[in-house]
């Protein structure tokens, strides 16, 4: 191997008594987590909506963002769950561009993995701290899911890594709901066999350790378009989209069966201002139908302080330096909408 094994990373243990969760911070997380957990058990009949920015770049316009959605969740408290979408990796289509803070702190700045550990961690308890409401974030990397473990309150696996053994393996060990995106190509049996894999128990090494999963009944799809072999975006959203999910849950034996569709990537053809009309279409066709009403239990949007993307080197406040994002202001007056459907 030509790695350079440049420093030994801190464990678990270390970074958790450097920085840990208060206890009232992990009673919120407990209650927020029963009651999202609710929702997938069909115990409650509040609709789940996983918002905020493509990546968590910068932790003040994060934890502001994140306390304008606390004030809105408590308007919007009898009908809808809001989640943080607070991302802290970043898959790249070809491995290049910025890979979220967990790589880079400063994204004008060098990786720094030790720093970027401790980066995310410090941002998402100062979010939960600040608003109560804990977040969401991808796994990209399985391996670092303990770092955060207390913390996050949803998982989601994204279309690249959907099909991989450790993540489908890790999911399955998790307490939180797990949303499976369906792969780029859009196929629905790589999603399905993840959300099967991810429901059963298994036994793998991880960290190092053989260890033994009890299976996640949590774990569910989400839809985020596709993309076809001349690299146009496929949605995968309309409502005959939803009833073929649907249907291919009937085929399987699967707890819970659960679709959250995501608004944006392939399905707004990344054009993130159809944001609010896609999920609006979503809300309506649940509306048609009681099998879509009892599956689709929520939306994933990315939303930021300030509407579209930017170069890293612009340096505006609270605007996405990956993917194009609503505005705040859109994004209010949709949770609003939404909660008027739900
Ligand atoms: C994302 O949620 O920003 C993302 C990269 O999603 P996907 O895995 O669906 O491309
Ligand atoms: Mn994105």
């Amino acid at each position: 191997m030509s790695f350079q094994y440049v420093r030994e990373m801190p464990s678990v243990r270390e970074i958790l008594e450097k920085m840990p969760l208060s206890d009232d911070l992990k009673k919120i997380k407990k209650q927020r987590d029963d009651d999202i957990a609710a929702v997938l058990k069909r115990e409650n009949d509040k609709f789940l909506v996983i918002i905020g920015p493509c990546s968590a770049d910068d932790e003040d316009p994060v934890c502001e963002y994140v306390s304008r959605l606390a004030k809105l969740q408590d308007e919007v408290k009898e009908k809808i769950i809001l989640i943080p979408r607070i991302y802290t990796n970043k898959p790249r289509t070809t491995g290049e561009g910025y890979k979220g803070m967990a790589h880079q702190p400063k994204p004008t700045e060098a990786p720094n993995m030790v720093n970027g550990l401790k980066a995310i961690r410090k941002m998402h308890i100062r979010a939960l701290r600040e608003s109560h409401l804990s977040a969401a974030d991808e796994m990209l990397y399985p391996g670092n899911y303990p770092y955060l473990e207390d913390i996050l309150s949803y998982v989601a696996i994204g279309a690249r890594s959907v099909e991989n053994q450790l993540h489908r393996l890790t999911i399955s060990g998790l307490d939180v709901p797990s949303g499976m995106k369906n792969p780029t190509s859009g196929d629905l049996e790589v999603m399905m066999n993840s959300v099967q894999a991810a429901q059963l128990p298994h036994v793998f090494v991880y960290n190092g350790w053989e260890v033994k999963t009890t299976g996640n009944p949590l774990t569910h799809c989400i839809l985020r378009g596709a993309v076809n072999q001349y690299g146009s975006n496929i949605p995968n959203y309309h409502y005959e989209e939803l009833v073929r999910l649907a249907e291919a849950y009937k085929k399987r034996n699967l707890l819970y069966p659960t679709i959250i569709v995501d608004t944006n990537h392939a399905n707004s053809n990344k054009k993130y201002y159809e944001q609010p009309r896609i999920a609006k279409e979503v809300m309506k066709s649940r509306q048609q139908s009681k099998t879509l009403r009892t599956k689709v239990k929520g939306l994933m949007i990315e939303s930021y302080l300030v509407e579209g993307a930017q170069k890293i080197s612009e340096k505006v406040y609270g605007k996405s330096i990956t993917d194009p994002c609503l505005g705040w202001e859109d994004s209010e007056k949709l949770v609003r909408d939404l909660a008027e459907y739900a």
